[in-house]
């Protein structure tokens, strides 16, 4: 299945300033070609699968600061928000934001926590509670996130724009609690 806007009415993330280590390769694309009906955007198949597992295991969980695809703001800046691969008729996201959610089962500390020692080699990067860790700088290693948004209410994670990477459907080895 292709999951696009069309399917999410919640896919701009309201999350403001909250990428770092970002892809290089959007600024080629225009605002309006995001949502052109030649290559629209859609979420990378593996973060669809990661989505769905989270949904499966916390269903009453907020999703407040859920989001995939970048607001206008975004497009100023790198962001894996933004729709920057190309891939056939599409435009890919290669990020998504995860709601912090303990009190219904949603806890991205621990969430954090099964990824960074998981080491998924789809990960490219993750941000939770003002740090980060990437597979790619220092790997696998928690260092000090000083953007401006600490990121205490979502969860962020970038998957590597490799096409064998970020559209496996493989399931993830999460904890949620
Ligand atoms: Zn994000």
């Amino acid at each position: 299945m292709v999951f696009t806007l069309e399917d999410d009415t919640s896919a701009f993330t309201p999350n403001t300033l909250d990428d770092h280590e970002a892809s290089r390769g959007w600024l080629g694309i225009q605002w309006s070609s995001f949502f052109s009906r030649d290559r629209p955007p859609r979420l990378a198949e593996s973060l669809v699968t990661l989505r769905n597992q989270v949904n499966q295991a916390a269903p009453a969980r907020s999703t407040a600061s859920d989001g995939w695809i970048g607001d206008r703001a975004h497009r100023r800046r790198r962001s894996d928000h933004n729709p920057h691969i190309r891939d056939g008729q599409y435009n890919v996201v290669s990020a998504l934001d995860i709601t912090n959610d303990p009190d219904n089962g949603c806890n991205c500390e621990v969430l954090a926590d099964a990824l960074i020692t998981g080491k998924d080699p789809r990960i490219k990067y993750v941000i939770w509670n003002r740090r980060i860790f990437s597979s790619v700088v220092t790997p696998w290693t928690w260092r000090d996130y000083s953007g401006s948004n600490p990121h205490i209410k979502h969860i962020h994670i970038s998957v590597l724009a490799d096409k064998s990477k970020y559209d496996s459907s493989d399931e993830w080895t999460i904890s949620l609690s």
